[in-house]
């Protein structure tokens, strides 16, 4: 397979951001094919034994098994890696492989970890049960406290773990300070940038170590396949990551590498415009319910600091409702545009009531302490003309009574 002449990395890298989203990484066959192609295959044959021996040896390039390398996962990696402005990027089959890889590739039986208490609740499934049942202390913090962060660190401090924005609260992290701090002390800091992804936010930029990603949301848009993606240095990736990754296996499809890549070649314009949406919408219902959490918005306590580190608010926010769970589902019931699912990034709108979907499997006590309230919605703004799902939520908050 040969590379179209002039796409290597110092041209690409040269590209603006939205043409990399389009053009990186394509690697094309001797058919000359626009769009790239798709290799459904597991396994790979040789020419001759010497040429699989010197593979397997790594003396020569190429591939030797899809759990190693596929040429279609290949190119959604360089990808991904250009669009970050990383080294090196490795997919894998699911937002939560990709957390569960970028932590445990790294982690031993007697580190610490530090994670933002405001998080996804199966990113806190990891840090407050999986981790410690494998000898990994724990600790959590309000991520919006910079000195939380410097008073939980110990010696034995190996990860920062946090999403900014955090699902669902909105929580934004302090990238700079947070990850300069944990430089400092030599501890690894791991973003979760799958509510921004490259085109709205680049932790990089702020100093982080390593971006991980549930491409499922917004990188695919359009709630087809589960994917994730990490990226860092190649020192880390292919010294540290890849060890874990390759002989634990939580490998991502090439079918589903392809729906992603050609997620990416809209990702640009969808994050854009689905962020311009949800600002609107934001907007039109702030005044009718008892609290919003929308960093695009003048009254999210950490508006400025969200806009300092991101282009644009993103698709998702969360709003309260002051009758808790029974209302907030009556509200769900009542809407007739706006789907409900807990899935977020699609290009169609989605509500869902954390507190009995996706933050179901973390305690009650602890669902509270990371500010999931009973009346908490969130919902993802899609691509739909934002009149349209302003009318369905006015039309749904009247018949709860608000
Ligand atoms: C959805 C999500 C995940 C998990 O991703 P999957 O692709 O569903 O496994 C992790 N972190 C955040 C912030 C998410 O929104």
């Amino acid at each position: 397979m040969k590379k179209k002449t002039g796409f290597d990395r110092s041209t690409t890298l040269k590209w603006h951001p939205a043409t990399r989203a389009v053009r990186g990484g394509t690697w094309r066959s001797e058919h000359g094919e626009t769009s790239e192609a798709l290799f459904l295959t597991s396994g790979y044959s040789y020419d001759s034994a010497e040429e699989v021996a010197a593979r397997f040896a790594g003396e020569e390039q190429g591939m030797t098994y899809s759990r190693l390398q596929n040429p279609t996962v290949a190119m959604l990696e360089e990808r991904i890696a250009l669009m970050e402005g990383a080294e090196a990027c490795r997919v894998q089959a699911s937002g939560m492989a990709a957390m569960t890889t970028a932590l445990l590739c790294q982690l031993s039986a007697g580190d610490h970890i530090v994670a933002a208490k405001a998080a996804f609740g199966s990113c806190r499934w990891l840090v407050d049960t999986l981790c410690p049942r494998f000898g990994i202390e724990s600790t959590v913090v309000d991520g919006r406290d910079n000195d939380a962060w410097e008073k939980a660190i110990r010696p034995n401090t190996k990860v920062f773990f946090f999403e900014t924005p955090a699902n669902p609260t909105l929580d934004i992290v302090d990238m700079a300070h947070v990850c300069s701090l944990a430089r400092a002390h030599g501890i690894t800091s791991v973003v979760d940038n799958a509510f921004a992804t490259a085109v709205l936010q680049r932790p990089l930029d702020f100093g982080a170590d390593v971006v991980a990603y549930s491409a499922t949301k917004l990188m695919e848009g359009q709630g087809r396949v589960l994917a994730g993606a990490v990226c860092g240095t190649k020192a880390f990736i292919n010294d540290v990551l890849l060890p874990f990754q390759r002989n634990t296996g939580p490998n991502l499809s090439p079918f589903n590498a392809w729906v992603v890549m050609k997620g990416l070649e809209t990702l640009d314009l969808r994050a854009r415009r689905q962020s311009e949406n949800a600002l609107a919408v934001g907007k039109a219902i702030e005044g009718r319910v008892a609290r919003i959490l929308h960093p695009g918005l003048a009254s999210h306590p950490q508006h400025d600091l969200a806009m300092h580190q991101m282009e644009a608010c993103g698709p998702i926010f969360a709003f309260e409702l002051p009758g808790g769970a029974a209302q907030a589902m009556r509200f769900l019931n009542a809407l007739e545009l706006v789907d409900i699912s807990n899935n977020i990034g699609d290009a169609r709108s989605l509500c869902c009531h954390p507190w009995t979907t996706t933050h179901y499997g973390v305690s009650p006590e602890v669902r509270l302490d990371m500010g999931v309230s009973e009346g908490l919605l969130r919902i993802n703004i899609g691509l739909e003309d934002p009149r349209d799902v302003i009318a369905d939520l006015e039309q749904a908050l009247t018949k709860v009574g608000l």
